[in-house]
């Protein structure tokens, strides 16, 4: 029976950080999708939220709790903002490479609902790339493609997790393992994530008895690129409107106002606005004319190819947008040591866990900020823990991971998800996404589209549950 001392499931920034901090000497394992299936680190283009000096501290965190609507652990938030700010430190010793000036001083953007301009970059709007490539070279343990099937659990101890690569199934037994596989962004029709994230961890996790917290704040992001291609959009970076780009309509006019939201608003009043207008019956466009296209070409690369990429020729002058689904503040319920609740040797991080850093409502560019302080903090609660725990066998689950007709069943929970639980939702439209999805569990399905199942109801038992606005939930007016 193979059995290592800590099994890490992702390859985006939570996991990778958590490999780069665990103590010498470990035997670990990293397994994660495919490299073709992405993760939602690579395509982070805005930054990674950091305080200024030491005394920015406070006004991040006090920053974080506003957007947070009043739903953030304030010891969490405390912990992940000066967690966040020794750590940048030091990835920074270690050679980050975070945009600098010619002085060689740090760069830093604004975002929406910052008070200052603290947000770092790499690459200009290839943050995620960077960083990750950055952390990859620094990864000592072996790592594998696979996609984890099943969570070994009996009682309040996780033992390791059962990995499908190709036909073959086998149980890596661990001593700890990491959960960093992302959020569930795949799950809805229109999205900024990549198709790996369809949040199967959260769904076996559950299915395994361990909590899922907050599902319902789910985040949408105002600006993605209306393409008619398939689930998955292209950002354009809220970078882009901190740096002046307007957000106009079919007539050229500026629309927000009449939503009382203005380019720099948060999110959630940004996307509202903008759903409701194409709602009612206009077109939505982020106006570009205002950059030298010199400078959005080096200032914005990843922006500027995804919308060559999609057939604007440049000078761009305005791009079509939609909101799309972007973040989900919600996962499996971790406490301030990222240990699973209840759970001997299973943590998560990142984008799968609940920390209770962003409340209702993420603030911008606090999720790698969080993914790889958290990654940090997981690594030291192991270093830390000097329990242990009997080998264990487990049989190997048999089910397959996709069956025929698994694509369709995922394509009624994404459009379910998107129209009866996005930007806005209310009790009537709950209530049918709730009877639509019961239905589908009645259907034969392959594993990992039954966990992502679980998944997708327990976002809208979480929903049905939370009567009133707040942060990202917002219950609009009955409409169906
Ligand atoms: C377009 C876009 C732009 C963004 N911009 C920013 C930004 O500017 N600043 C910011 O702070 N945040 C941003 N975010 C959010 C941020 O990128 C993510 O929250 C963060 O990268 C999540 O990191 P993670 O390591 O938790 O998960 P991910 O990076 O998503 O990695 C998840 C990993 O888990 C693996 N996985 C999933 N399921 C399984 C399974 N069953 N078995 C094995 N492996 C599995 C995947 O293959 C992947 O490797 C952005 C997100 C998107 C999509």
């Amino acid at each position: 029976m193979a059995q290592i001392d800590i099994l890490i499931i992702g390859g985006g920034a939570a996991a990778l950080s958590a490999a780069l901090f665990l103590p010498e000497k470990t035997r670990a394992l990293l397994v994660c999708k495919p490299y073709n299936l992405g993760c939602s680190t690579e395509y982070a283009q805005g930054g990674i939220a950091c305080p200024i000096d030491a005394d920015d501290i406070q006004s991040h965190i006090d920053d974080t709790i506003k957007a947070g609507a009043g739903r953030c652990r304030e010891a969490v938030v405390k912990l992940l903002v000066s967690e966040g700010y020794e750590l940048m430190g030091e990835l920074l010793k270690m050679g980050a490479p975070f945009d600098r000036d010619e002085n060689g001083a740090l760069l830093r953007a604004k975002e929406a609902a910052h008070g200052k301009a603290r947000i770092l970059r790499a690459g200009g709007d290839q943050t995620g790339v960077k960083i990750r490539s950055f952390l990859l070279e620094k990864l000592r343990y072996p790592a594998r493609f696979g996609e984890v099937v099943d969570l070994l659990i009996e009682n309040d101890r996780c033992y390791g997790a059962t990995i499908a690569s190709g036909d073959l199934r086998e149980n890596i037994y661990a001593r700890h393992t990491i959960i960093a596989s992302g959020g569930f962004g795949a799950l809805y029709a229109v999205t900024t994530n990549p198709p790996s994230i369809l949040g199967e961890l959260q769904g076996i996790a559950a299915f395994r008895g361990r909590k899922l917290s907050d599902m319902h704040f789910t985040q949408f992001h105002p600006t993605a690129l209306a393409t008619g291609a398939p689930a998955q959009k292209p950002l354009l970076s809220e970078a882009l409107r901190g740096e002046g780009a307007t957000i106009i309509d079919d007539r050229d006019r500026r629309f927000l106002e009449d939503y009382g939201a203005n380019e720099l608003s948060p999110r959630d009043l940004v996307s509202r606005a903008v759903f409701a207008h194409i709602k009612s019956g206009r077109k939505a466009y982020l106006d570009l004319s205002g950059f030298d296209e010199r400078y959005l070409r080096e200032r914005f690369a990843s922006a500027y190819g995804k919308l060559i990429e999609f057939g604007l020729k440049p000078p761009f002058g305005k791009a079509p947008i939609s909101p799309a689904f972007h973040y989900a503040m919600g996962g499996i319920a971790i406490d301030e040591r990222a240990r699973v609740l209840d759970t001997k040797g299973l943590y998560a991080i990142g984008e799968a866990a609940m920390s209770g850093a962003h409340g209702a409502n993420r603030l911008a560019s606090n999720s790698l900020t969080e993914a790889l302080a958290f990654g940090a903090i997981a690594a030291e609660t192991i270093a830390s823990d000097s329990s242990s725990a009997k080998e264990r066998s487990f049989g190997v689950i048999g089910e397959p991971s996709r069956v025929e007709g698994d694509g369709e069943v995922l394509d009624t929970i994404r459009d379910t998800l998107w129209n009866r639980a996005g930007v806005e939702r209310d009790s009537a439209s709950l209530n049918k996404a709730a009877s639509v999805l019961e239905a589908l569990s009645e259907r034969k399905l392959g594993l990992l589209t039954r966990r992502s199942l679980i998944t997708a109801r327990t976002i809208i038992s979480h929903a049905i549950d939370e009567k009133q606005s707040v942060g990202a939930h917002y219950i609009g007016k009955e409409s169906v």
